[in-house]
């Protein structure tokens, strides 16, 4: 189990196996996010073992972590960032929300509530802080024209662009906290 102490000019992470600390690390970076795999790296290091289940909040979520223990052959359980939103009634109601939306793997779309396909348009590389390659998807839909659902399924008040013109859109990556 990883905690997260966060200080004005440190940030303490302790692992906790059986309710015994078994490693200690201090640093400087903000987020626990980010503090996960030097942490681990540190662990394995200078430990005779490498812990096979790795338990952490939800502070940790990253898909720079998922992979780095899936490619170390640990097991993440990692509680999702959204995990008690997603236990929402207005969550689950949400039909602006990809997850709500039922997934057609052949044609690589989501079906949404009007009926419609949202498809996959193109993918895009950014780089994080620490220097990781995220690839995002971003998908569209063409057919938001006169939809009766558009206001309830495109959100962003602040958007210049007119209602009637706007098309579903949405980028799919995995959220850094922090
Ligand atoms: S606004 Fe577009 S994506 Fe949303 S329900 Fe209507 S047609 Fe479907």
């Amino acid at each position: 189990m990883l905690n997260g102490q966060l200080k004005p000019a440190y940030n303490l992470q302790n692992g906790v196996d059986s309710e015994y600390i078994t490693w200690l690390d201090v640093s400087q970076r903000p987020s626990d996010t980010r503090t996960l795999i030097p942490f681990l790296k540190y662990m394995k290091d200078h430990l005779s073992f490498r812990y096979r289940d790795i338990v952490t909040d939800a502070g940790y979520e990253s898909e720079e972590n998922y992979l780095y223990l899936y490619e170390s052959g640990q097991t993440a359980f990692i509680k999702p960032n959204n995990y008690e939103k997603s236990k929402t009634r207005k969550y689950r109601n949400d039909i602006g929300r990809m997850e709500n939306m039922t997934y057609d793997g052949e044609k690589d779309c989501y079906i949404c509530h009007n009926g419609q396909e949202v498809l996959w348009k193109y993918d895009k590389r950014t780089k994080t802080d620490t220097g990781y390659i995220r690839i995002t998807s971003v998908y569209r839909c063409e057919e938001c024209s006169g939809c009766p659902y558009k206001t309830e399924c495109i959100k962003g008040n602040n958007c210049r662009t007119p209602m009637e013109e706007r098309r579903k859109t949405w980028t799919l990556y995995l959220p850094q906290s922090g």
